[in-house]
């Protein structure tokens, strides 16, 4: 089977007619996990058909609402669909602060299976997770409030690396050297990009330029500001640094 991401959201923390907040869906053998979950992910995930019963694990890149605030919704849903196999959350630790209380008071002990929380320092390059498949590893980023990246290493060294919510920054280029598909955020266009420094956000040039530096095979790129109607702008800026460049579409499937 080709391992795949499938966009469930790639709009930025203002969501517009256009874009969802961050969300994806990565299917690798026989698991699928989930990187962020912004509000609406659930409503993509049902409204696309996509299975939850491999749904194994979840990735958040930090707590900005745009990252996180569909999670109780999420886990409320699986509840109701019976869900009994346990769903394991890995996060910096004040989420599970800020969730089990919400947890109990909506599910309580009609939860109908367990949320495991696993707890990431977003500073550390490190391994979270591995299996006989996939191991998973942490990318540290730039941003205002601690934030990772993610960097899935299947079997047979097909990579995929997931950029969050970050400034430029050059210090990632070895960590995802030569990964076969890059998705890292661009929030502007360079018209706006002196509030990259301000938002602590990257233009999808810049996003290119670390594409380029790192040599990946193909770069995808989301985060979109509302600010920007026409993506084809960010699509355009990105291409005249890095021809392989895709915009993460919503509702569409990139295989690896
Ligand atoms: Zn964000
Ligand atoms: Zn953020």
């Amino acid at each position: 089977m080709t391992d795949s991401v499938t966009i469930l959201g790639s709009g930025s923390a203002l969501p517009t007619f256009q874009n969802s907040p961050s969300g994806q869906m990565l299917s690798l053998n026989d698991k699928s996990f989930l990187i962020d979950c912004g509000e609406g992910v659930q409503l993509t995930i049902r409204q696309m058909g996509l299975k939850t019963n491999r749904l194994y694990c979840v990735f958040i890149s930090h707590l900005h609402g745009d990252h996180c605030f569909g999670l109780i919704g999420l886990l409320s849903t699986l509840s109701m669909m019976n869900r009994t196999q346990p769903l394991h959350i890995y996060a910096h630790a004040d989420l599970e602060k800020l969730l089990r209380p919400l947890i109990d008071y909506h599910c309580g002990d009609m939860m109908s299976f367990e949320v495991i929380f696993h707890h990431i320092n977003p500073r550390k390059q490190i391994v979270i997770f591995e299996d006989r498949n996939v191991t998973v590893e942490t990318i540290p980023l730039k941003h205002k409030v601690p934030t990772c990246g993610f960097l899935f290493t299947m079997k047979g060294q097909r990579r995929y690396a997931y950029i969050s919510d970050t400034m430029y920054s050059p210090k990632i280029v070895p960590m995802i050297s030569g990964v076969d598909l890059l998705y890292h955020e661009a929030t502007y266009t360079d018209e706006h990009d002196a509030r990259c420094k301000t938002t602590t956000h990257s233009t999808a040039r810049q996003a290119a330029m670390i594409a380029r530096d790192a040599e990946v095979k193909n770069l995808l790129i989301g985060h979109f500001s509302a600010r920007v109607d026409d993506h084809e702008l960010f699509l355009n800026e990105a291409q005249e640094v890095f021809p392989n460049t895709r915009l993460a579409e919503e509702r569409k499937t990139f295989e690896f």
